[in-house]
């Protein structure tokens, strides 16, 4: 596992200067969804601290377990209402918020004795039959009344494009530059986080100005199935 992880970071160092982006300008992001709290414990050991998880209480359970580790923890699956609490508790990042009432639960339960929530903004950037991700034509008013909210901070957008869509990331980019320019409060938050690019299309997604890489696969190998959450 530590050397495909190494192999890893040397691929988003390498796509970096492919696209002539300065090095350590993309973070990755280890989704550790289905694998073992001890293989994160080794990672943290070789210097990985943010790790992704799309399962609210599987989270929760590695949480405890590695909760004399300082990690970053950011949730990247779908996230219901009835999951908000703990995830505002507990998570240090959200990539997945596509609409505004989980958003403001968000931000209403995010205990206050913590910084506020780092959120990405879901896009459904290529998808029709997707019910994940929020659509092009909503986003605007869903930042702006998102940028309201006290205790959350948009950080950017994430999207899941379909395989082999090169066009998605530019379009995600372009996308969150046409917001920023919409509304230039968000200039603020900073909004500053492409989250886009996975085992598969990292090179692809780097070279379109992804910030944030989320990367399982090619670091802890197959995942078993998961169970229902
Ligand atoms: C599982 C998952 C990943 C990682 O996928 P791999 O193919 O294992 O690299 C990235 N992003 C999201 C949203 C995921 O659910």
């Amino acid at each position: 596992m530590l050397a495909r992880w190494r192999a890893v970071n040397a691929g988003v160092r390498a796509a970096e200067q492919a696209a002539d982006r300065p090095s350590g300008s993309v973070a990755l992001l280890a989704v550790s969804k289905l694998h073992p709290a001890q293989a994160i414990r080794t990672l943290h050991a070789a210097g990985q601290i943010a790790f992704g998880e799309n399962y609210v209480q599987e989270a929760l359970d590695k949480m405890a377990e590695l909760a004399d580790l300082p990690l970053q923890w950011h949730l990247i699956g779908p996230l219901q209402s009835n999951k908000t609490q703990s995830v505002a508790a507990h998570f240090d990042w959200v990539h997945s918020v596509d609409r505004l009432k989980i958003a403001q639960r968000l931000s209403a339960q995010r205990p206050a004795e913590l910084p506020p929530l780092q959120i990405c903004l879901q896009v459904n950037i290529d998808d029709e039959d997707s019910k994940s991700g929020c659509a092009l034509a909503d986003l605007p008013a869903l930042a702006e009344a998102v940028l309201a909210l006290p205790h959350v901070r948009l950080r950017g957008l994430m999207a899941i494009p379909k395989p082999g869509n090169v066009a998605a990331h530019a379009l995600l980019a372009k996308t969150a530059s046409d917001l920023l320019a919409r509304l230039p409060a968000l200039a603020a938050q900073p909004f500053d986080t492409l989250s886009m690019g996975m085992s598969d299309d990292l090179t692809d997604a780097v070279a379109a100005g992804s910030t944030m890489v989320r990367i399982g696969t090619a670091i802890f190998g197959a995942r078993p199935a998961p169970e229902s959450d």
